[in-house]
């Protein structure tokens, strides 16, 4: 297992982690100062700076992509809502691919309208089979511009909202299927707030090797956990395994970033500057 504790190189900051604080262009300019070599932004925080703009920074700063968040999203309440999902997606791979990006991620969805407390339909099988279409149509476009799929697995508390792939082992199936020659371009974001709990963790990680294994997220589980969405943990303050974990994904061949994706309330209301020097030392320490 690779030695974290003698510097930062393999840490990358998802960009979520502080977007409260800052626009992006600002949390760019903290991870250089910090010698952070990677970061995984969101669309949204790009398009408020501007992407051109965005790219440019990147390359003032050396600054490299873990990761661009986010596409997926597909499943719809009709045929014209299918199909702007899959424009959109569309769009998502062209904005990675101007960030050169190592892969796009995908919140694949789920029950169309849940988000906003108006599910158009109940049938999570419907769901799924939307994905594994969108997922199928989005892979050809990808392979055209060279942008691989990292199909990113929530935890089974988001499955009627945000992703009816909730395991290691659903999203490789899916792999399986759609990308049987393993050509790199479709692969997994092992997210370990997502699938850490998961008794084939280990399998699955060995199952999905480097050429499947695309992102590697990390932060932690509190107890209790208040917030579905916005309670997750800094690096050490939870009940992950980090270091078991991460032994298995460079056991399975992994050998990229640990990109730290923090999304909460607590340590959205810290200063910028704490939160980032946190992640360097916890990167060090527990990661
Ligand atoms: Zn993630």
């Amino acid at each position: 297992m690779r030695d974290f504790s003698a510097n930062h190189e393999t840490l990358s900051i998802n960009t979520a982690t502080v977007r409260k604080q800052w626009p992006l262009n600002r949390i760019i300019d903290e991870c250089a100062r910090r010698d952070i070599r990677a970061i995984s932004p969101w669309r949204d925080q790009v398009t408020a700076v501007g992407i051109d703009r965005i790219a440019r920074q990147l390359r003032e700063t050396g600054i490299r992509l873990s990761g661009f968040c986010r596409g997926g999203f597909f499943p719809a309440a009709d045929a014209a809502g299918l199909r702007a999902a899959l424009e959109d997606n569309r769009k998502a791979i062209d904005e990675a691919r101007q960030l050169d990006s190592p892969c796009l991620v995908l919140v694949v969805g789920s029950l169309p309208g849940a988000l906003n407390g108006a599910p158009a339909y109940v049938d999570i099988s419907r769901a799924r089979a939307e994905v594994r279409d969108g997922i199928a149509a989005t892979l050809e476009y990808a392979r055209e511009i060279g942008m691989p799929l990292a199909i990113e697995p929530l935890h089974p508390m988001q499955a009627a909202d945000r992703a009816c792939i909730n395991t290691l082992e659903q999203a490789l199936d899916l792999c399986d299927e759609l990308d049987p020659e393993r050509t790199g371009m479709l692969g997994v974001a092992a997210d370990l707030y997502h699938v850490w709990w998961d008794p084939k963790l280990e399998a699955q990680l060995m199952r999905a090797g480097a050429d499947r294994l695309l992102a590697y997220h990390v932060c932690d589980w509190l107890t209790p956990t208040r917030d579905l969405l916005n309670d997750r943990g800094m690096m050490g303050d939870g009940v992950i395994e980090l270091k078991k974990c991460r032994h298995w994904a460079e056991a399975a061949g992994y050998s990229g970033f640990a990109e730290v994706e923090i999304f909460s309330d607590y340590w959205w209301t810290k200063p910028g500057e704490e939160v980032l020097d946190t992640c360097i030392a916890r990167h060090k320490t527990v990661v």
